[in-house]
């Protein structure tokens, strides 16, 4: 009776674990961003029911993000090709460079439409407490980019935050003697708060109204 017992006990512990693939999968999701255990497990049996061709584009889709897209030669942007869609379009301003921290920045800036000159993605903000310096960021190929001469303004719009202002403030003096202007985005930005979110028209005025630093 006993030994029958723990029997189906097994039988029924063995019944609420899910098999090894089909954990796998949900494990893989919990960890992405804002997805806990719940939704991880929804996000799999979605996947379960899915046709193949539909669950194999969303794996392929992931494989490709990670081996067809590579930083851009020049600005470090996500790039297809050895340059990015903007590094790539002769239409672009090449005497006007944007500063920004992440390519989600770019974007942000790109989705205002004000601004039609290049970019440089630093990949990062300095925050010496989190162990990012100078040299972890692409700030040395930005100085090789501005001394390359075709660069007459550089406009530094890492985020209004104590980290992006002082990645800022260290870009400034590394510029100094390059002989272009160096420009901050205007303050309509809340201070602490992040280019990425920022609302469009506040985001377009920022860089309407930048100010010489
Ligand atoms: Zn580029």
């Amino acid at each position: 009776m006993n030994s029958a017992l723990s029997g189906l006990r097994v039988a029924f512990l063995h019944m609420a674990t899910y098999s090894q693939t089909i954990e796998k999968l949900i494990e893989e999701f919990g960890k992405l961003p804002g997805i806990g255990k719940r939704t991880a497990e929804r996000l799999a049996f979605h996947v379960l029911k899915s046709d193949e061709a539909a669950a194999m584009a969303l794996a392929n889709a992931i494989a490709d993000v990670k081996t067809k897209i590579r930083p851009c030669r020049d600005c470090f942007n996500l790039a297809e090709g050895e340059l990015c869609a903007v590094c790539s379009d002769p239409r672009r301003d090449r005497s006007l460079l944007c500063v920004v921290e992440q390519p989600k920045d770019l974007l942000a800036v790109e989705s205002t439409g004000a601004y039609r000159g290049l970019y440089h993605v630093l990949m990062g903000q300095i925050a010496p407490l989190e162990g990012v310096a100078p040299e972890d960021l692409t700030i040395d190929a930005l100085v090789a980019r501005v001394k390359g001469g075709t660069v007459k303004e550089v406009i530094l719009a890492t985020n209004p935050t104590v980290s992006g202002d002082a990645t800022a403030l260290h870009i400034c003096a590394l510029l100094a003697a390059a002989g272009v202007q160096v420009t901050r985005l205007a303050r309509g930005l809340p201070t602490g708060g992040q280019i990425e979110y920022a609302n469009k028209s506040i985001l377009t005025d920022a860089i309407t109204q930048r100010r010489g630093v």
